[in-house]
């Protein structure tokens, strides 16, 4: 980090112009994310810009969101639009993209109907992949412990499997034909998750990581493995402007509904804390002094 102030996922609403920016934009509610901009111009940019390795950072390049006021190049701001609760769409702009990018990579190698398993899929992560695997039309086998069911459930979840009390290879493959599921969605950064995801998959299945386990965590899985079962591992971080939009358009039409709990900024201490020991329910929101 080379900032000391934290925060990528920011909502507010504009001020000030800078110069050039066109006068309709100033008021209105915008976004400010983890890619704060990107360089624009490299070939990693012209494919998918959040990838770019010359990217700035909030909050880990430039000073982020936990701030009244900050400035934002235009091209990067996410416009929200208008009617949108802003502590609903803050954890939309990295968790949320996060996982509906995560989401759209697994389509591209499976289609409507076929089966997602989402490992941590009570969580900040999991229960908003749960939501937008489920908008996509895919069966989605939902695991995580017992008392994460229901938000499992009302997430749009088809299975849930609680993975403290079942067997969860057995239960997957029951509900999978008994070759197991065309695609497994990690939002947990847990190394059990991972470990387990070989024997979730079916033969051509996808593995999409987005949950970060400790960096020098490797996926026990061999290269011999990836052959001959023809397996894919993919990745993803965030998501493009395009995929905002098209994210916060699900939520207008209510088929997204991040659970958040707002906390007031000055309890970040004791948010942290909590965090820690996994007692907030869904994302946590905090509310700046105005
Ligand atoms: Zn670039
Ligand atoms: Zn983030």
């Amino acid at each position: 980090m080379l900032t000391n102030i934290a925060g990528h996922e920011g909502v507010g609403r504009v001020v000030k112009l800078g110069k050039g920016v066109p006068s309709d934009v100033m008021g209105k509610l915008v976004g400010i994310k983890w890619v704060y901009s990107a360089c624009g111009e490299c070939e990693i940019c012209k494919v998918r810009y959040v990838h770019c390795p010359h990217q700035n950072n909030s909050g880990r390049t430039v000073p982020g969101t936990f701030q009244q006021y900050v400035v934002s190049p235009l091209k990067y701001t996410t416009i929200v639009p208008e009617g949108l609760d802003p502590e609903i769409v803050a954890p939309l702009l990295c968790a949320g993209v996060t996982v509906y990018a995560g989401v759209a990579q697994a389509s591209k190698y499976i289609t409507q109907g076929d089966s997602i398993v989402i490992l941590g899929a009570g969580g900040g992560l999991g229960h908003l992949a749960v939501q937008v695997a489920s908008v996509f039309g895919y069966r989605v086998i939902a695991v995580d412990s017992s008392d994460k069911a229901e938000i499992c459930m009302t997430s749009g979840a088809d299975e849930f499997v609680d993975f403290l009390k079942q067997d969860v290879e057995q239960t997957v493959k029951g509900l999978t034909g008994g070759i197991g599921a065309h695609a497994v969605i990690v939002t947990a950064g847990s190394e059990k998750a991972y470990e387990s995801v070989p024997k979730l998959l079916r033969n051509l299945g996808v593995l999409v990581c987005l949950g970060i386990p400790r960096l020098d965590f490797h996926v026990p899985i061999s290269p011999f493995e990836i052959i001959v079962r023809g397996l894919k591992i993919v990745g993803t971080s965030v998501g493009t402007e395009t995929e905002v939009q098209e994210l916060l358009k699900l939520t207008a039409q209510g088929k997204i509904k991040p659970q958040i709990e707002v906390f007031d900024f000055y309890d970040i201490n004791d948010v942290m804390g909590k965090l820690s020991k996994f007692q907030v329910k869904g994302k946590a929101v905090l509310r700046l002094p105005q």
